[in-house]
């Protein structure tokens, strides 16, 4: 636009200089001059009401709202989100654009028809990698080093039934990290995936890798070796009452608690935490609609207070660890909604989070050998990785 609007400043001289602190678009002096206003949402501010102080009529604002919504859930509009608008001088609207959240910007341009555009910037997936050394807790050395806090807590699902995080570090152990972090234009959008981490705690190396897919098991390496593969019934949810006797929630007497509760919002994703057979799927008392899996002939795991069972799971189904099989709700004798989890061995309820467990239910999870092959892989990757970033971006600063 460089050109025409030195030519257009010419032409129209101080009519022009108005316009321009207008934040005007100049046009070729043929065309009318196009106004341009750009708004930013503020907090408790609706596109009505920005478009009211752009100017815009009660009819018009209906028009625009309309295409708007036809693209967009208006109701997700937050502060910060931007609006512009493009009026001519008698005020009549010929373009109008929102931008959105992750660099999402939906366009309508006013005409004989009117069109309706939405532009969404590809997303790019950075690998990243990141050595940093645990002096108080795993918490803090990510966030001194600027690798995503929360990460802390993936660790800790993995690394919780064997490495005490207070008792077990003495300080300087030296943590590594690898992840997969979304960017759209350059920038972070606060997605970031963890897929592996090395700890060494004296002489022992603890590696994780976390698998593609959300919704996999992640596995556990001691030495190299195989450890356990753990997969979580939901993901990254808070235990809200753990395995044993307490207070019942709900009749107030002491009770034995025959499984893990994990509390989430209703209809989070509920996965098996092993491979195995689905027995059982209906209506159980007091667990509401629940899921039952056998492991084998001993072991079973029973997934209770379901929301609902996605489509095309049944009852005599082979699942893998990782597969969606329910949903977070408050069925039965809940005071909330939350999975309750629960693992019988032999029809006795046993604790779900002790280790053994853990590798009871998990020992037929996975062949060695693709075990193996992605710890190998991993360890490469995070290699080249750490070589190819200068020590300027080892510790990154803008995540
Ligand atoms: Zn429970």
């Amino acid at each position: 636009m460089t050109i025409p609007t030195r030519f257009a400043a010419l032409m129209l001289g101080a009519a022009f200089c108005l316009s321009l602190t207008l934040n005007a678009r100049a046009q070729p002096a043929e065309f009318p001059v196009i106004q341009t206003q750009t708004l930013e949402i503020a907090s408790g501010q609706t596109l009505d009401l920005l478009l009211a102080q752009a100017g815009i009529g009660a009819a018009e604002r209906q028009e625009i709202a309309f295409a708007f919504g036809a693209e967009y859930d208006l109701r997700k509009l937050r502060p910060g989100h931007e609006l512009r608008i493009d009026m001519t001088p008698g005020g009549t609207v010929q373009q109008a654009e929102l931008r959105v959240s992750e660099g999402v910007r939906i366009e309508i341009s006013f005409g004989v028809d009117t069109a309706t555009r939405v532009i969404a910037p590809e997303p790019e997936v950075l690998q990243r990698a990141a050595s940093l050394q645990i002096n108080t807790s795993v918490f803090v050395a990510l966030e001194e080093a600027g690798v995503p806090s929360r990460f802390a807590v993936k660790l800790a699902e993995v690394l919780g039934g064997t490495v005490d995080f207070r008792r077990d570090l003495s300080g300087g152990e030296t943590l590594q990290m690898m992840w997969r972090e979304t960017r759209i234009d350059g920038e972070s959008i606060g997605h970031f995936e963890l897929t592996f981490a090395a700890l060494k705690i004296d002489d022992t190396l603890f590696e994780v890798t976390w698998p593609d897919a959300a919704s996999g098991s992640a596995t556990l390496y001691r030495n190299g070796e195989v450890m356990r593969v753990v997969a979580q019934p939901v993901e990254g949810a808070r235990v809200s009452s753990v395995y044993g006797r307490r207070r019942h929630p709900v009749y107030g007497d002491i009770r034995m608690h025959s499984g893990v509760d994990f509390a989430a919002a209703r209809g989070t994703p509920v996965y098996a935490t092993a491979p195995g057979r689905i027995r059982f799927i209906g209506r159980r008392g007091g667990y509401g609609r629940t899921v039952e899996i056998s492991h084998g002939s001993s072991t079973m795991t029973r997934y209770a207070h379901l929301n609902a069972i996605p489509e095309g799971v049944r009852e005599g189904q082979q699942v893998a660890a990782g597969d969606r099989i329910g949903s977070v709700g408050s069925s039965g004798t809940a005071t909330g909604p939350n999975l309750h989890y629960e693992v019988r061995v032999n029809g006795r309820p046993t604790d779900p989070l002790s280790e053994d467990q853990n590798i009871a239910i998990s020992r037929t999870t996975q062949s060695g050998e693709i075990a193996q092959e992605r710890l190998v892989r991993a360890r490469a990757d995070l290699q080249q990785l750490m070589t190819d970033q200068s020590p300027t971006q080892r510790t990154p600063s803008e995540s």
